[in-house]
């Protein structure tokens, strides 16, 4: 280790120069120019003594002064001065993978070198790290992985957690994983980053740490709630549309009298400004979204009449957008690709920004355009925070967040776009008055604004804990509910019961809680428990290259595309690829492997758009497909050598039997009327399937369970994609049989039985227990 250390001082004295090179290059001179002016930069020595005199340091600081692309470079900055470079090693987590790329190449970019030399990324599956990488970005996701094998951090110096404020579970989880740790290791330093000013709760759980605020500087932005923005715009009565769809006339008059039986203040002042607005014009772009519509979300018209306004009489500057998610955004811009002004690519540049876009569009967020061009940047509220765009002038908000909440007593997870919390909306309007005073358009009214919440609820507290408490598991921390008492904020012990009871069923933990096999296995995957189970079982019974999409096209998103226009014929493209074989799943697979041969002759677009199906996502999958087999492969699950893992590829009922594995308990049974389909779960009774499942087209099927792999609560409980199972699959993959001993399983699977009364399924349990009873005995 003295060579070790003498290697290392070299390279430290190496890298000191390196780094002075480059700080007086004409190019670095100009860089560093730029970084002195942002207003981190004032507090640097202060930031930097505080770190060296404290374990623990919180620092707050309007977004864009400099915290994630500044703070971390001047840890490795002033290490590398006092040449120590070599032996630092820092890591600053990101709560997405977006943000940790994009932020580690800015850095990189900023220090002169490319990525993978002193500055590097790792997210899930992907990374850009070298021998010498001294500062790290990674997700939050790769730290807790990392702590799984190496429980102390060693040699690790700094660990810098960003953007706490978001309250991510991944974040809250890590911060008792530290704080256990910091006593270990007393030279260790950490430093929590948060872009509002209540760090006090931060640092008083970590026994009241030192807090340093950036003060920034903003220009004053004009705000404009739903009433002005009426005004404003000139937003004008337009002509009463034809309604193509009965569903939404019927809508808007069902909608209008839930108004006004509430009579509350907020309630007469939306519906004046729906009227205002004309909403019979709004375009209800799914059957879905007419379930879940509410007199709160406001139509893609008006935000695309801001826009137009803006465009036609303001001063010139970059607009951001924020929308609730990536389905939403697609469709606005399609529309807007319709709008003879907001659609001419000659004018307006139109941009989304979004956790999975691809890395070329990334880039073009932040470049200025050309003169007499507008840019126009949808984003989801990923923009709020975590990633700036510096030409922003004019922000238009619509107020919502598409947010997982969690129903403990049901069980049942809700995702709905609901209202932002004060503190998002200030944030969000605060981005529009980075370089000269800004205009944001709230696209609500003041009142509704009034009513919000001052801060988002923590997401430990509002989503299912499965995956979690595995963690909790693997990382050997203890009891998961006494553990988890010890975080910020505890979640309910119900949300805890629910999460433990279902590894349980699904066999990753044993009565005891004791991770069993299985969950050990489980744990190491980097998704979550019921993806891997199926990517095991996919490996183990030899039918791995369509489990692999399945599970890779769960990960990443429907690729089947559904236009609201066209919405028939989409359908109608995708229950082609189920071939009457009543599954969401199996379709995807026939698409994916219809693409892939497209592909190799050259015709892969053609085929995507007559199949409406995106090509986008399609190699989004494809790609993580790829990353799956790397990952099962170095885990031992699959050997290429024998390549005997894809023997049973073909197998349909196999597929299904492995599918229904993973999705197990997510089980529905299927009851077949004269001209519709009712369908049950234990939990919930009556439940609906979404429109674009291929299921939901078919008067009858004929099968006797669904599985699924979601189900969300709106107004009803939906089921998203499903699978058609047999009985005696069912029998043999739900749930483990070794949990409860064949007896056992029985016996539960029985519970099914009578609640669904099916005799006829007791039969075939008596015949297949007698049967797997004589193949025991021979
Ligand atoms: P914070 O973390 O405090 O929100 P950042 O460190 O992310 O701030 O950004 C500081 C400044 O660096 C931004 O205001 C912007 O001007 C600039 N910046 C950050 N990322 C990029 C990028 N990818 N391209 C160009 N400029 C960037
Ligand atoms: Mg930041």
């Amino acid at each position: 280790s003295v060579v070790m250390e003498k290697v290392l001082r070299r390279r430290s004295l190496q890298l000191r120069n390196q780094q002075q090179a480059w700080q007086e290059s004409p190019e670095g001179q100009k860089i560093q120019e730029f970084r002195r002016s942002l207003p981190a930069y004032k507090e640097r020595d202060a930031l930097l003594n505080a770190i060296s005199q404290n374990q623990v340091v919180v620092i707050s600081g309007e977004t864009g002064c400099g915290k994630t692309t500044q703070l971390p470079q001047y840890i490795l900055e002033s290490e590398i001065d006092a040449s120590r470079g070599a032996f630092c090693s820092i890591i600053c987590t990101q709560p997405r993978r977006i943000s940790a790329m994009s932020v580690s190449e800015r850095v990189a970019a900023e220090r002169g070198e490319k990525l993978g030399e002193s500055v590097g990324y790792k997210v899930r599956l992907e990374g850009m790290k070298g021998r010498d990488t001294r500062l790290l970005f990674c997700t939050t996701g790769i730290l807790l992985r990392r702590l799984l094998v190496d429980r102390n951090l060693k040699g690790v110096t700094h660990v810098i957690v960003d953007e706490i404020h978001e309250r991510g579970i991944n974040e809250d989880f890590l911060l008792i994983v530290l704080k256990d740790l910091l006593p270990h290791r007393p030279e260790l330093r950490l430093v929590l980053m948060s872009a509002t000013l209540n760090a006090e709760i931060f640092s008083s759980y970590f026994g009241g740490a030192p807090m340093i605020h950036i003060p920034g500087f903003t220009y004053p932005v004009r705000t404009h709630f739903l009433e002005n923005v009426l005004e404003t715009t000139g937003y004008r009565l337009t002509q009463y549309n034809q309604i193509d769809d009965y569903g939404q006339e019927k809508a808007w008059k069902m909608q209008k009298q839930a108004l006004r039986k509430r009579k509350s203040p907020i309630a007469s002042v939306v519906e004046d400004a729906l009227e205002a607005a004309d909403f019979r014009e709004y375009s209800l772009r799914t059957r879905e979204s007419l379930r879940c519509w509410n007199p709160d979300s406001l139509g893609f018209n008006l935000i695309e009449n801001v826009l137009c306004h803006i465009c036609t009489k303001e001063r010139p500057g970059a607009v951001l957008v924020f929308m609730t998610g990536w389905d939403d955004i697609n469709a606005l811009r399609e529309q807007l690709q319709a709008h003879p002004l907001l659609g001419d690519p000659s004018r307006v540049l139109v941009l989304a920004c979004h956790g999975s876009m691809a890395s070329s569009e990334q880039r073009l967020i932040f470049e200025k355009p050309e003169d007499g061009i507008r840019k126009i940047v949808l984003a989801t509220n990923i923009a709020e925070t975590s990633i700036t765009i510096d030409d922003v002038v004019f922000v238009v908000d619509c107020g919502k967040v598409k947010e997982t909440s969690y129903d403990a007593l049901n069980n049942t997870p809700c995702l709905l776009p609901s209202w932002i919390s004060k503190a998002a909306a200030q944030q969000r309007r605060g981005r529009a008055g980075r370089i000269q005073p800004g205009d944001c358009y709230h696209l609500y009214p003041r009142c509704v604004y009034d009513s919000f919440a001052d801060y988002q609820m923590p997401e430990i507290l509002r989503t299912p804990l499965q995956s979690l408490c595995l963690q909790i598991k693997s990382l050997q921390l203890g009891s998961i509910s006494e553990f988890l008492s010890r975080a910020l904020q505890s979640p309910e012990p119900l949300s805890v019961q629910n999460a433990i009871e279902y590894l349980k069923i699904i066999g990753a933990l044993a009565e005891n809680e004791n991770l069993t096999v299985l969950g050990r296995h489980l744990s190491m995957l980097p998704v979550e428990p019921k993806l891997g189970k199926m990517l095991i079982l996919g490996a183990i019974f030899n039918c791995l290259e369509p489990i692999l999409t399945v599970v890779s096209g769960l990960s990443v998103r429907d690729p089947f595309l559904m236009p609201f226009d066209k919405k028939e014929l989409a359908e109608s493209a995708k229950a082609q690829f189920s071939a009457q074989d009543y599954s969401d799943h199996l379709a995807l697979v026939r698409a994916y492997q219809g693409w892939k041969d497209a592909e190799r002759e050259q015709d892969g677009y053609r085929y995507c758009w007559e199949n409406f199906l995106s090509a986008q996502t399609l190699k989004a999958i494809d790609s993580l497909r790829k990353q799956f087999f790397t990952l099962l492969k170095d885990t031992g699950l699959v050997d290429e050598k024998t390549a005997t893992y894809n023997a049973w590829n073909h197998d349909e009922h196999l597929i299904r039997a492995i599918i229904c594995a993973g999705l197990y308990p997510g089980i529905c049974s299927v009851l077949n009327k004269e001209k519709s389909v009712s369908l049950k779960t234990m939990e919930d009774g009556q439940v609906l399937l979404y429109s674009n499942s291929v299921n939901a087209r078919e008067l009858k099927i004929s099968y006797p369970w669904l599985v699924f792999n979601e189900k969300v609560k709106v107004n009803s409980v939906f089921l998203r994609d499903s699978t058609g199972i047999s009985d005696s699959v069912l029998l043999l993959f739900g749930g483990d049989i070794c949990r409860e001993g064949l007896d056992g399983h029985l016996k539960m699977l029985g519970g099914y039985l009578e609640f669904f009364m099916k005799p006829a399924l007791a039969e075939t349990y008596t015949n297949l227990k007698r049967e797997l009873d004589e193949l025991i005995q021979n």
